[in-house]
């Protein structure tokens, strides 16, 4: 049985993080509370370790922050330091050893890890731990970086952590638990968000994305600099750089895109309102006659109304969205794949019957609902419909955490954006280009655009493509 997500051919971030420093309070429970707001970023596991000043404890699982964390979970967690993880598993399988936070015992203490990203040399890394004699649990690089860390020399974890930083080669946003302190870095190209915030209780807090910050009452939030390294000890912050800033910077472009909550500050800009700028740039770079501007909710409501505000075709809700259904396992057929659809969204055919529909999307990855998506449109009786994405195609496969597929998967690897749009059915259908989303983001440069481009920041090991076009022509017809 294949896993095939009904509500979003998206794709699939990989993890949030979150650090707690707070003398003489509970700090499981603002790193539960954390996690729930970083629920988006990965709904596979989760995990909390909590350090009392000497001893690390842990209580991770399968499932969501609430399953994980049911009552009485989070009693035993005792302490004023925490960190946390909720995973999507791309690297590594989806099984528990995977789960984080890694903790380990080190001849210099306990020693807690959990990271989001993903590192393009830990192949080679693993097999240097495994010559020198190191035991691996599990399939994941993040073992690879705490294992790392734990036989560095250095006077301090930070100390270390500066000392073998500069052997990663990738993407990592992390959070490290001693028994003492907590640590947070970025790697030095940037490629995922970091961002620390004051505690209204005393003490810090490290997270994904600010958020979670403001969930927890911070103020002072500030991003982590490329190659910096926080430590959180008791009330004080302090920072360091662990390493140089890469001479080419690379932050993610899909976290403006779709990833991050939209109510997130990312690179000191509102998310929510950079997805309107690109909906408007898409609205100016692909304009269509039209009566209506639906998004697919929830993720692409800001970018319609962008499109909307831009072309002066209203805005309304075309579909609404169960949202307790959750992930699905579903037979890969086309039928079964429509009935999915059908049982996440339901369409307002009083806002779509007798109109001719722009259907804002935030990204096509493999194709697989956008067909669905538009059938059910037209069946709600809309005389046209127009797609209109808010990033450019997305033809190249992703090395630094997110999982998108292969260049195999990948539609727009294989078909042009015309036989797209006669694959999943559109009358016309608009990509973004890479110009007009850089321009809309303001940014000349700094960002990672490699699955557009194929330009990757950092070299990486390419899996050239086997079945080429084959896969999706049987659908053109
Ligand atoms: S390849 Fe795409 S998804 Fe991956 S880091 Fe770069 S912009 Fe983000």
């Amino acid at each position: 049985m294949n896993y095939i997500d009904p509500e979003l051919d998206s794709p699939k971030e990989e993890c949030g993080v979150i650090g707690i420093s707070t003398p003489g309070n509970d700090a499981a429970q603002l790193a539960f509370f954390g996690l729930y707001a970083l629920q988006h970023r990965g709904q596979e596991a989760a995990g909390i370790a909590v350090a009392d000043g000497q001893a690390v404890r842990v209580h991770k699982d399968m499932g969501l922050v609430s399953q994980v964390f049911d009552a009485g979970a989070l009693d035993p967690l005792v302490g004023g330091l925490a960190i946390g993880h909720t995973r999507y598993s791309t690297t590594g399988a989806n099984s528990e050893r995977n789960v984080q936070p890694y903790v380990v015992e080190t001849m210099h203490g306990p020693l807690g890890l959990a990271h989001n990203g993903n590192l393009v040399n830990a192949d080679h890394l693993r097999e240097g731990l495994l010559k020198r004699g190191a035991g691996l649990s599990s399939s994941s690089d993040s073992e690879v970086l705490a294992l790392m860390l734990a036989a560095t020399e250095g006077e301090s974890w930070e100390h270390r952590l500066s000392q073998v930083m500069g052997e990663w080669k990738g993407a990592f946003s992390l959070v490290v638990l001693s028994g003492t302190k907590v640590i947070g870095c970025r790697d030095p190209w940037g490629f995922r968000p970091l961002s620390m915030g004051r505690l209204p209780s005393g003490g810090h807090a490290l997270a994904s994305e600010t958020g979670a910050l403001r969930t927890l009452g911070c103020d002072s939030i500030r991003e982590l600099e490329p190659g910096e390294i926080v430590v959180l000890q008791g009330q004080m912050a302090r920072s360091i750089q662990g390493v140089e800033p890469a001479e080419r910077q690379a932050r993610c472009t899909f976290e403006q895109i779709y990833f991050s909550r939209p109510d997130a500050i990312w690179d000191s800009m509102s998310v929510h309102q950079v997805r309107q700028r690109f909906g408007a740039a898409v609205a100016a770079q692909h304009p269509v006659e039209a009566d209506v501007v639906i998004p697919i909710p929830d993720s692409s409501m800001p970018a319609a109304i962008g499109y909307s505000a831009y072309s002066g075709i209203p805005y309304n809700e075309g579909f609404v969205k169960n949202r307790y259904i959750g992930r699905t396992f579903i037979e890969p057929t086309d039928e079964l794949r429509r009935q999915g659809v059908a049982l996440k969204f339901n369409t307002l055919r009083e806002n779509i019957e007798g109109k001719r529909v722009v259907v804002v999307d935030d990204s096509i990855v493999r194709g697989t609902t956008s067909g669905p998506l538009i059938k059910m449109i037209r069946e709600a009786g809309a005389l046209e419909v127009h797609m209109r994405v808010t990033c450019p195609p997305i033809a190249h496969p992703c090395f630094f955490g997110v999982d998108m597929g292969t260049h195999d998967e990948l539609i727009a690897h294989h078909l042009s954006v015309d036989e797209i749009a006669t694959h999943i059915g559109a009358d016309s259908l608009g990509y973004l280009s890479v110009p007009a989303m850089m321009e809309a983001l303001e940014r000349e440069d700094g960002y990672c655009n490699a699955c557009f481009t194929g330009d990757y920041p950092i070299a990486v090991q390419l899996k050239l493509p086997t079945t080429a076009k084959k896969r999706f022509d049987g659908a053109l017809a």
